[in-house]
């Protein structure tokens, strides 16, 4: 990836030149910027002069954010990421173990003090001074507080990570938290998911190494290009939910034509996340939850993914129909009369009532009137 001239069509690093700049480019729409972007994106990465050490430090999780990164039907983004940076550190990737992994760690930290990027995967135990999750003998909680304290920015990756998880699920016995929760004066990164998207992390960290500073966060510390929308404003069953038409049950008919799934306990319309629109594991569309009939179970958001049931109905944050979907009401080039303005507001307040009628409607069927749609 190094060796990135203009008419080179070899590959580089293992990416070839034409899947790299894609890759750039990608991720520069990812983050809401111009397509030109993608090659002030690759340029930066190749013109770097080192790249940047990371420290990826693992406590109470599955190691499932590290899988993600590296699944094998991955190849060309789990290539770019580790060629992308200088993994010093990762427990499950070592090729070291014991004493010489925990010094090759120390020396990367004193030699790149305020300079390396902490990654931190998985829940940090407190109860009990954090005596539930140890490494080398030392509590994670103290490495954590220790590592962060040195490192130039600091990313928690998984929901576990970003906010507590499952482990921090009731009844949260070793006292699991967030990253954030433990670093309170520091800026943390979260890429929340179970397990988080590859490229919501690799467009932070070309971000990073684009522009020199982190991409614009929201109050969850989460990069606002993944998380600002709704799964439900981008969800390709939208039409199904608008119009009425429900699985009731898996393996239906409603469940094979492929109706929405809020019945069967979707979170999308209180879970933000960009999973619709960049979907996993790069094999076309539908490969995301809901593409392929299970309910989103809200997996990025805290508070809804491990804490409501499975099933359960979800609060719906914006009962009105998605701006994106093909107009109900035709649009008109010319400007609409005062009559033909209040018939057509008339007409969008009735579908607005009808999506909340139906909507409370759900609600109680589900036994779960408190479900009432509420615009934020
Ligand atoms: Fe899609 Fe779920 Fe919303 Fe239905 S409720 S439109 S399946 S996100």
């Amino acid at each position: 990836m190094r060796c990135c001239e203009p008419n080179h069509e070899h590959e580089c690093g293992g990416v070839s030149r034409r899947n790299f700049l894609k890759i750039c480019t990608a991720a520069a729409v990812y983050m809401g910027l111009e397509e030109s972007f993608g090659i002030k994106i690759a340029e930066a990465v190749t013109n770097a002069k080192k790249r940047p050490p990371v420290i990826w430090l693992s406590g109470q999780g599955c190691t499932g954010c590290t899988e993600t990164l590296l699944r094998p039907d991955h190849p060309t983004v789990e290539k770019l990421i580790i060629d992308l940076i200088a993994l010093d550190y990762n427990e499950t990737l070592n090729t070291g173990a014991g004493h010489q992994a925990e010094e090759y760690k120390k020396r990367s930290i004193e030699e790149n003090a305020g300079k390396f990027i902490l990654v931190v995967e998985g829940s940090i135990p407190t109860k009990d001074n954090g005596i539930y999750c140890q490494v080398a003998g030392q509590n994670f909680i103290d490495i954590v507080k220790e590592t962060a304290a040195r490192a130039a920015a600091v990313i928690a990756i998984g929901s576990c990570a970003s906010w507590g998880g499952i482990p921090s699920s009731g009844p949260n016995p070793t006292g699991a938290k967030g990253l954030p929760e433990i670093l309170k004066s520091t800026t943390v990164v979260t890429i929340p998911g179970c397990p988080p998207n590859p490229y919501n992390f690799l467009s932070t960290v070309l971000h990073y190494l684009t522009f020199n500073r982190l991409p614009e966060l929201d109050d969850k510390g989460r990069p606002k290009f993944a998380y600002s929308r709704l799964i439900h404003e981008n969800c390709e069953r939208r039409p199904h939910f608008d119009a009425g038409r429900f699985a009731e049950e898996f393996g239906d008919e409603g469940h094979r034509k492929g109706y929405c799934l809020y019945k069967l306990g979707c979170k999308g319309p209180q879970t933000y996340a960009n999973c619709p629109a960049i979907l996993f594991n790069d094999v076309g569309g539908g490969s995301w939850p809901v593409g392929t009939g299970h309910p989103c179970f809200g997996c990025t958001e805290q508070g809804v993914g491990f804490s409501i049931p499975l099933h359960s109905p979800a609060h719906v944050i914006h009962p009105a129909p998605s701006a994106l979907q093909a107009p109900i009401i035709p649009e008109r080039p010319e400007p609409m009369s005062g009559t033909a303005a209040a018939l057509a507001g008339g007409a969008v307040g009735a579908i607005v009532g009808a999506s909340a009628m139906a909507i409370k409607r759900i609600g109680e069927q589900s036994g779960k009137t408190e479900q009432s749609p509420k615009e934020e």
